[in-house]
């Protein structure tokens, strides 16, 4: 309507965490997701695992002594964080909180007991997929055609299988990752809709308010119709 402009709507951002067994493919899903979203970044949590080839330390993770992780839990400066396969992971809490009032998404690739605490302390920030390999033995390729662990690794990941797909009650929503691109599409699916969930708006009745008081201005009367 020509003469009647409104500010632009804010919105805070989401937190989109993507859980799977070790070679469901949740990596690779995560990566795509972020090469074709600009306003997606990822969450790079701490690890005091051994870097691996390939990993680059403050992109892959920021990769940290026990006695730092242990301060940083002290600190109170992780948002969640567990042990998995006899090492520790945490999300860094100030990255997070900046990135959802300024609106920009984060994307977690993170196990079930980080999943598990960010819904008791961040639900309505909060958006979980589970993302599940179509059959058992793509679980154990992937692993294995991945190349990057010693066969101990790989046996100990394929042991925790089944207690991890044990989980996936405590999530939103299940992608069976069939056809990579499929997945990616149907993640990409699921985080435009959440953007647009009502709650997520900040200062919506305000802006609504403004909007009727504009046309009512200009368009007196509708009350008595
Ligand atoms: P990887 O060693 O293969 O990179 O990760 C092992 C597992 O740790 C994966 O299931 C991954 O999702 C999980 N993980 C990575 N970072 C975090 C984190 O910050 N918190 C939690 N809870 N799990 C994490």
């Amino acid at each position: 309507m020509v003469g009647l402009s409104t500010d632009h709507l804010k919105r805070r951002g989401i937190m989109l965490v993507l859980s799977s067994p070790s070679g469901a493919g949740k990596t690779s899903i995560a990566k795509a997701i972020l090469a074709r979203d600009g306003n997606i970044a990822p969450s790079v949590s701490v690890t005091t695992r051994e870097q691996r080839p390939g990993e680059t330390d403050g992109e892959d993770y920021h990769f940290i002594s026990r006695d730092a992780f242990q301060n940083l839990v002290r600190q109170g400066q992780l948002l969640e964080y567990a042990e998995v396969f006899g090492n520790f992971y945490g999300t860094p809490r100030a990255p997070v909180d900046s990135a959802l009032r300024d609106g920009r998404d984060l994307i977690f690739d993170i196990d079930w007991q980080g999943a598990r605490q960010l819904t008791e302390n961040a639900r309505d920030d909060l958006v979980t997929v589970f993302i599940l390999p179509p059959r058992a033995e793509d679980l154990e390729r992937r692993l294995m055609t991945r190349a990057q662990d010693t066969a101990d690794t790989i046996q100990r990941r394929m042991a925790k299988a089944p207690d991890e797909l044990s989980h996936y009650p405590e999530y939103d929503y299940v992608v069976v990752n069939n056809d990579f691109e499929t997945s990616v599409v149907q993640v990409m699916a699921i985080l435009h809709a959440e953007r647009q969930r009502r709650q997520r708006f900040v200062g919506l009745a305000q802006f609504i308010r403004g909007m009727q008081e504009q046309v009512r201005a200009k368009y007196p009367g509708g009350e008595l119709m």
